[in-house]
């Protein structure tokens, strides 16, 4: 089925691993963070302590998206767990987490075309927002550091939403915050449970972002019936032809 252009005027990214490549920053800051540190002198190797790092990160995070687990607790844990798995004595994990964000929202890569998109969106006169799970601070510098500012109207986060997606609170707040209207809104993002299903749920249409060069702009069939669209895209710029 093609796609048939909408009158959309605001647009919501997700900003990890849909605008700001966050494996790759990731990665960059782990490292930083691992040198500074002295890691290397325990016998771990960074590729290692990284897998590790990134295992139970992700595994804190579904928890956090559950209210299982506290920010506090993410924070402490996800390198507590990371050190005693690899035998990593004498580095407080708390200070190795504080390390690591400040490195972080050093670090600039975006996604490829990214720039080129947001260019094109704000000439179209989009209002362009970011809704994003993270914690304020850093997400905030991200934005500054990898040039997307001057892009964009308002950027949500979970801490400060106190919700973080998919939960509606956050649409809902954002879509408010923004005098959008839900109709003529968009949300696009990489995770299908968190994104594409937060916005289908709370009743605004959504592109998901697949990361692949191999997938064509598609308008996927909703089976449940919901009033609202879904686009899969596989690569940013095929939103050119819905925007
Ligand atoms: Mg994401």
């Amino acid at each position: 089925m093609k796609p048939k252009k909408k009158r959309y005027t605001h647009i919501f990214f997700d900003l990890d691993n849909t605008l700001w490549d966050f494996k790759q920053n990731s990665f960059y800051a782990m490292q930083s963070s691992f040198q500074l540190f002295n890691i290397e002198t325990q016998n771990v190797e960074f590729e290692k302590f990284f897998e590790v790092y990134s295992k139970h990160n992700h595994s804190l995070w579904s928890e956090y998206r559950k209210k299982k687990v506290s920010k506090k607790e993410l924070i402490r844990l996800r390198f507590k767990k990371s050190f005693d798995e690899l035998d990593i004595k004498g580095i407080d994990p708390e200070l190795m987490n504080t390390c690591y964000l400040n490195e972080m929202p050093k670090q600039y890569y975006l996604k490829e075309g990214v720039l080129e998109l947001l260019e094109y969106l704000k000439n179209k006169r989009y209002k362009l927002n970011i809704v994003t799970n993270g914690f304020t601070e850093v997400q905030h510098k991200k934005v500054e550091s990898s040039g997307l500012k001057p892009f964009i109207n308002k950027i949500f986060t979970s801490e400060e939403v106190k919700t973080p997606k998919p939960g509606r609170e956050i649409f809902e707040y954002a879509i408010k915050s923004t005098n959008a209207r839900k109709t003529n809104s968009l949300m696009v993002g990489d995770d299908w449970e968190v994104d594409v299903l937060g916005a289908i749920g709370f009743g605004i249409d959504a592109a998901y972002f697949v990361n692949s060069k191999k997938v064509k702009l598609e308008h996927l069939k909703n089976s449940q019936k919901l009033k609202n669209v879904i686009y899969k895209i596989g690569e940013l710029n095929q939103l050119q032809s819905i925007l």
